[in-house]
């Protein structure tokens, strides 16, 4: 049975904001330094993405290769930790990709709380047996419960809810959204028991948050990095939205509560 916070009649909190990747715009893509920048930020979320070494690690990288972000090449899940190390990312100041061993040490005493999304490997399917060590990892560190977890794939989705009780949502892509159809995409999530859901903020209207909310699913927007798309999730009251550019959307999310609509 799925259990929304508007179903279970919570008071609504103020919009959430997860800062994307470490802020990429602000800091770059998957950076340490945005992700340290991130969890002393006064906001809810850090978005980061997953992927594993050949050696048994844990990797905080945005694609399943390295060669769109960092100066090396190859699928990280062909290399080892090692290997992976030695990348330097672009404009990271010299930084290198994370472990998620690391990224749960940076965020031990922050009170920005993690949502980790489950990545497909270069043959977009999933990584086997992947979940259940993601899930293992961050018990151990503490940091599963304070941890919701998103993929875009139905079946990651399944595997998360066999390993954990931990909240997930289901990244709808535009394509997705519009060959299934919001009812399709209503009639999926309940099939799975997903509490939620997060489309790209350009396919977000008041008539689309409407129709899932009256479902009692849970309705988030990812991609929100411009001020009128920051705006528009803050004016949709979206449950959380994620932004490459935390600073800003903080600022407009507070002159939001003060009645005031930044342009
Ligand atoms: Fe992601």
């Amino acid at each position: 049975m799925i259990q929304s916070d508007n179903e279970m009649g919570k008071n609504r909190r103020m919009t959430r904001i997860a800062s994307h990747r470490g802020g990429t715009l602000e800091y770059g893509d998957s950076t340490p330094r945005g992700f340290a920048a991130t969890a002393a930020m006064p906001l809810d979320e850090v978005e980061f993405d997953v992927h594993p070494t050949s050696d048994g690690a844990i990797v905080v990288h945005h694609d399943p290769t390295l060669e769109g972000t960092t100066d090396r090449c190859g699928a990280i899940a062909g290399l080892t930790l090692a290997e992976v190390k030695a990348a330097t990312i672009n404009y990271s100041a010299g930084g290198h990709p994370l472990t998620l061993d690391e990224l749960c040490g940076l965020y031990a005493t922050s009170s920005v709380d993690f949502r980790c999304e489950i990545k497909p490997g270069v043959d977009a399917r999933p990584y086997a047996g992947f979940v259940p060590q993601v899930v293992d990892l961050l018990r151990k560190h503490g940091m599963l419960e304070r941890t919701t977890f998103s993929s875009f794939l139905l079946s990651s989705l399944e595997e998360l809810a066999a390993a954990t009780g931990r909240p997930r949502l289901w990244l709808v892509s535009p394509p997705v959204l519009r060959q299934v159809g919001v009812h399709g995409v209503i009639d999926l999530c309940q099939a799975q028991g997903i509490p939620e859901i997060g489309v790209n903020i350009d396919t977000a209207d008041a008539e689309l948050a409407a129709i899932i909310r009256a479902a009692g699913i849970d309705f988030g927007c990812w991609a929100a990095h411009t001020p009128a798309q920051i705006n528009k999730a803050l004016t949709l009251d979206v449950k959380v939205f994620t932004t490459d550019r935390p600073t800003l959307a903080m600022a407009l999310r507070t002159a939001f509560s003060h009645g005031e609509v930044a342009a």
